[in-house]
């Protein structure tokens, strides 16, 4: 389909625009077509397919630009135990999900990761993950495929739709290369 690439990276735009605006808003706020559509989405690529699911679900998909990240335990006992830790992101990213007793949510460092940190596109020798690229990964991939596809974290299906929403938007950039899989 002709259109079908031109739609993806018009998603993207939109993403990306609200990104540099600030961020931290949450995910249903800001993932609108041009008429406010969110089904719309639909038609367009994996990447956009998902954000529409998430935006409308019911439940909160967050979404943080920040240098730290602090998961919100839902149970009494992780509340009490891990509760509140603030932990450094490096410049990379991470995401928390249900599976792990958290509110879902994700939170990609605004700084340059490097291979340090993404060890995956140092084992293809391909850059390190750019903001785009980490929010598609953790909000697209983790949050998108433990919440909505209920794949739990850790299994091969998992991991290979975090690396699918990641490589959707390097492939809009020829420069940027393709991660061949998700580190264990
Ligand atoms: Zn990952």
């Amino acid at each position: 389909m002709p259109g079908q690439r031109r739609s993806t990276l018009t998603a993207w735009e939109y993403l990306h625009a609200d990104l540099q605006r600030g961020g931290g808003q949450q995910t249903r706020e800001f993932v609108r077509d041009p008429e406010g559509n969110v089904g719309a989405f639909k038609e367009f690529g994996t990447n956009a397919s998902r954000m529409a699911d998430l935006v409308a679900d019911k439940r909160v998909f967050g979404l943080s630009i920040s240098t730290t990240y602090s998961p919100t335990y839902t149970t009494r006992f992780e509340q009490f135990f891990s509760g509140g830790a603030e932990f450094q992101l490096n410049g990379g990213s991470t995401s928390r999900t249900s599976f792990q007793g958290t509110l879902p949510e994700a939170w990609i460092d605004p700084n340059p990761a490097t291979h340090a940190v993404d060890t995956d596109a140092a084992r293809d020798g391909i850059p390190a993950a750019n903001l785009g690229e980490k929010t598609a990964h953790e909000l697209l991939g983790h949050v998108w495929a433990a919440e909505v596809a209920g794949l739990k974290p850790g299994t091969a299906e998992h991991k290979r739709a975090t690396i699918q929403a990641e490589n959707e938007v390097r492939r809009t950039d020829p420069t940027r290369g393709q991660k061949t899989r998700h580190h264990d």
